[in-house]
């Protein structure tokens, strides 16, 4: 069974990001990018799928321009098998992206895709849902616990109040939540072994999919600036000021 694994290039969680003066975007530049952390989990996944046995390749697939290829030898380090790059200078929106997967897992034959829940840039949660509804694959999205038997999925998922289980019928698209599993740090030598494993560029028009966007970003903007705290020196002050000062007791 074929596994591929979606990795987002995205900026760093550490970093606090800035909207550029022109409110029409993020600033990118000198900013530390990573692999979005769902993907790493979605990475971590996969490889424990081929270790056990059950997938037979993990492929690591990232859209974007060439400074993508750092994130799939970040997943190659990890333990994927080979890479492709779906190259393109273009903004990729969750649909384009969707359609790209979609072309790629027909190519391949994949039988099982697993990407992050969510991106932590665009927070759009919308990939997995799309990919599964146009591939025409089963869907299971916030996975916290994924096993692969008889050709099914059981996939557990946190939703409010308790956990719920599903069985997925083959092929499926499954999203990951924080809780899945903890991924490994990449050892130096995987992080050398990770060079010469084979990593392919694709083009949208070779894949056939037009990516144009279809939404439009009108406007970016920081959150308005809090005002510091105050300490107070006992809970008689804490109750007399949230009484007479903030009025909300
Ligand atoms: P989103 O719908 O943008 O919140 O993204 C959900 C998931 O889709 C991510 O965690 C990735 O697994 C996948 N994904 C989104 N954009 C890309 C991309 N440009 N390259 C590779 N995977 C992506």
């Amino acid at each position: 069974m074929k596994v591929l694994v979606a990795v987002k290039r995205v900026v760093d969680y550490n970093v606090k990001v800035r909207p550029k003066s022109d409110g029409s975007g993020i600033d990118l530049n000198n900013v530390k990018m990573s692999i979005n952390p769902f993907c790493e989990i979605a990475v971590e996944e996969a490889v424990r799928l081929r270790e056990k046995g059950v997938a037979t390749e993990v492929i690591a697939v990232s859209l974007g321009d060439k400074s993508c290829q750092e994130q799939i030898r970040t997943a190659l380090a990890l333990g994927a098998d080979r890479g492709i790059l779906v190259e393109t200078d273009a903004e990729l929106q969750p649909l384009a992206i969707a359609k790209l997967l979609k072309a790629v897992i027909e190519r391949e034959g994949v039988q099982l895709a697993i990407l992050g829940k969510q991106s932590i840039d665009g927070d759009n949660n919308q990939t997995g849902q799309m990919l599964s509804a146009l591939a025409g694959m089963s869907q299971a999205t916030f996975a916290s616990k994924l096993e692969i038997a008889d050709g099914k999925a059981t996939v557990t998922r946190e939703v409010d109040g308790g956990l719920q289980t599903l069985e997925l019928s083959l092929p499926a698209v499954v999203t990951s939540d924080l809780r899945l599993n903890e991924p490994r740090y990449a050892s130096l030598p995987n992080i050398m072994k990770a060079k010469k494993k084979p990593l392919d560029t694709l083009t949208p028009a070779e894949l056939g999919v037009d990516v144009t966007p279809r939404v439009k970003t009108l406007k970016v903007s920081p959150p308005p600036e809090r005002k510091a705290g105050i300490k107070v020196g006992s809970v008689e002050e804490l109750v007399d000021k949230l009484r007479n000062e903030a009025k909300v007791i």
